[in-house]
């Protein structure tokens, strides 16, 4: 028996395991670097409004442009860098970013839209991140009522009253609020009219399956009901089909993003399909 037991501790020191254990360490040493080296680029998908097909806003949706394993999207390294901390400093180049290339539009003389920003749990806990947003705001010129952050219900829940004293923080400022893959989390609704924000987003799990299922149909439909009584905008996140768009529609959902409209795409190529003199 101990024998086996020796053998089997044994197989935590294979080869095999070495050499993933050293991937990841690769990864995250160059993960480090991508931010130095410039390797980090934003794309931005289109909000659009459901009645008229107008654009009214874009999300900012971050890449890692790697010199060996190509374009690797967020779901593969935010993980490690909100694990590692790096998220921090990501998170601040991201807002910086995309304050800065909204500003930039407006300049080169596009009708505004919003700009929603993804923020993590561990930027969201931290204690100046009011004064790192404003100081962003002002770097750039960007008006405050123009930057829409994204925060999830998981990140609130964790700790109800700190997240409240932080987003009337931002909410003083002007920046706007949304929640973020709404329906996925466990928000209490007890507290959902507590918290200052403009809008709620359908996660695209709810999405996915409407019209055709009808649970999902019910959740979308209660989900759009509950966000108009608390005089919530709603946006629907990853709109595929036009079976789905006039669901939404039907039910009164004023905003939607996916890729029936389009799926993020570089700054140059949004501002050629998308923005309007
Ligand atoms: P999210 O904020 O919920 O962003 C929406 C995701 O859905 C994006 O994936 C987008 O490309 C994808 N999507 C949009 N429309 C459709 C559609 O019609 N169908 C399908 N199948 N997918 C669609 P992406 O860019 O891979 O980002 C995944 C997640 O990574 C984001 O989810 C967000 O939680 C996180 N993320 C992205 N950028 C950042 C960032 O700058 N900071 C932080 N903290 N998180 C980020
Ligand atoms: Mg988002
Ligand atoms: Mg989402």
């Amino acid at each position: 028996r101990a024998k086996e037991r020796g053998k089997n501790t044994c197989q935590y020191f294979t080869p095999d395991m070495n050499a993933r254990a050293r991937e990841l360490l690769q990864f995250e040493s160059g993960l480090r670097q991508a931010l130095e080296q410039q390797q980090l680029v934003l794309h931005y998908q289109p909000q659009v409004d459901l009645m008229t097909g107008d654009l009214i806003g874009v999300e900012a949706l971050v890449r890692w442009e790697h010199p060996e394993r190509g374009m690797v999207p967020p779901g593969d390294f935010i993980p490690l860098a909100e694990e590692t901390g790096l998220i921090v400093p990501i998170g601040e180049w991201v807002l910086r970013t995309a304050c800065a290339q909204s500003r930039a539009w407006r300049q080169a003389g596009f009708s505004p839209v919003r700009m929603a920003v993804n923020i993590s749990p561990r930027q969201f806990r931290q204690s100046d991140l009011t004064a790192r947003v404003d100081e962003i705001l002002r770097e750039t010129g960007l008006e405050p009522g123009a930057l829409e952050l994204e925060v999830t219900e998981g990140m609130i829940m964790n700790d109800v009253e700190a997240a409240i004293a932080t987003m009337e923080e931002l909410g003083k400022m002007g920046v706007l609020l949304a929640i973020d893959d709404f329906g996925t989390g466990y928000s209490s609704l007890g507290y959902l009219k507590r918290f200052p924000i403009a809008g709620l987003k359908i996660d695209r799990s709810f999405v996915r399956d409407i019209p055709g299922d009808t649970n999902d149909a019910q959740i979308a439909a209660s989900v759009i009901a509950l966000a108009h009584n608390m005089n919530l905008r709603v946006v629907a996140e990853g709109i595929e089909t036009a079976d789905q768009l006039s669901f939404l529609r039907d039910k009164g959902c004023e905003h939607g993003q996916g890729y029936f409209f389009s799926p993020p795409c570089t700054a140059e190529e949004l501002a050629a399909r998308f923005l309007a003199a």
